[in-house]
């Protein structure tokens, strides 16, 4: 083979391997998956919404946490809808037809855009092109300080809302995707978030002070999947959940078993059931502590991915936050 066949060659292989890159990052692009490696998306602004008659903003919110923060920072001059409703899990929440409609005559969709809403994103990324503003409430947050589990497939944890002041920086992304489409509101909206923002700040120094109550040994929460991990960093805990970040792949009878070992092992007084997974896994695993002769409790239900009801303390993000902490400290401080 000549030198020059030996170029060209390589050069077919350069060639390939660029239309390939190009394939996998069009692939990741349609599943609205986040790689893990990626560099942060660039700050995507929000032009202003033209409305007639000085109508409020029209925004749909996923989750009740991100719903919750936009009525927080928007006041009366956002109209907000929350998809997802008590005990929904995101991971496996599929848009309905209704849905879509309220999607399209929306002026924007806040979203938290970390694979969290696994069976819509496809949905979320397309509503940019129908002239809906599409926001991912996580953009603003310092890639570094994002976890990315090995078992997540190489994307990032989407749980951010448990590490509170991660929160501060996705209610900041919201104040600011407001300020950039209703200019005249500027003002309302940062003192709204500067408010909340504060709220936000109390609550962490108290979740932070309960959770040294409890025996650093036993200072461990058991739930049903892993979506406490940035709430196990930041304040101090250790965390095991039975299906992983996602609830989309399911649990084995081997991760039962290891689970009741380590529990046993440790003498773990309770585990928690969360309202947006079923709670059979949990029971499973009590069972098998049991069958190892450790008896260990249910310490209560708490809200992970989806708050309590509408009109009550935990429909809140700062009370399901709360409630949540007084139920672990409480469970697992009793021995
Ligand atoms: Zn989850």
């Amino acid at each position: 083979m000549s030198s020059v066949q030996r170029v060209k060659g390589s050069k077919v292989r350069a060639v390939r391997l660029l239309a390939g890159l190009l394939l996998a990052a069009l692939a990741l692009a349609a599943c609205g998956t986040e790689s893990a490696s990626e560099t942060v998306p660039a700050e995507r602004v929000p032009a202003p919404v033209t409305r007639e008659d000085d109508r409020p903003l029209r925004v749909v919110a996923t989750i009740g946490q991100i719903a919750d923060a936009v009525r927080h920072v928007g006041g009366d001059r956002v109209e907000t809808h929350g998809l997802m409703g008590p005990g929904v899990d995101p991971h496996l929440y599929r848009a309905s037809e209704s849905d879509i409609t309220r999607l399209e005559s929306a002026d924007a969709v806040f979203w938290n855009g970390l694979h969290l809403e696994a069976g819509m994103s496809g949905v979320l990324e397309r509503m940019g092109d129908l002239g809906v503003h599409s926001i991912r409430v996580t953009d603003g947050i310092d890639r570094t300080r994002l976890l990315a589990p090995p078992e997540f497939e190489g994307a990032y944890d989407p749980h951010v809302w448990f590490d509170l002041d991660l929160w501060s920086t996705a209610v900041e992304s919201i104040r600011d995707a407001l300020i950039a489409m209703d200019p005249a509101g500027a003002e309302v909206y940062r003192a709204n978030a500067a408010a909340y923002i504060a709220e936000i700040a109390a609550l962490d120094k108290y979740v932070r002070a309960r959770a040294q109550e409890v025996e650093e040994r036993v200072r461990v929460l058991v739930t049903a999947h892993d979506a406490f991990n940035y709430f196990a960093n930041r304040y101090g805990m250790q965390v095991r959940g039975l299906q992983g970040i996602s609830t989309e792949s399911e649990a084995s009878t081997a991760d039962v078993q290891e689970l009741a070992r380590f529990i046993s092992e440790r003498g773990i007084p309770a585990v928690f059931i969360e309202s947006s997974v079923p709670d059979q896994g949990v029971q499973a695993v009590i069972e098998a502590s049991a069958a190892r002769g450790h008896t260990v409790a249910i310490g209560g239900e708490i809200f992970s991915d989806a708050m309590g009801a509408e009109g009550t303390e935990e429909g809140t993000y700062l009370g399901m936050i709360r409630h949540n902490i007084d139920t672990i400290v409480e469970a697992l401080a009793r021995t």
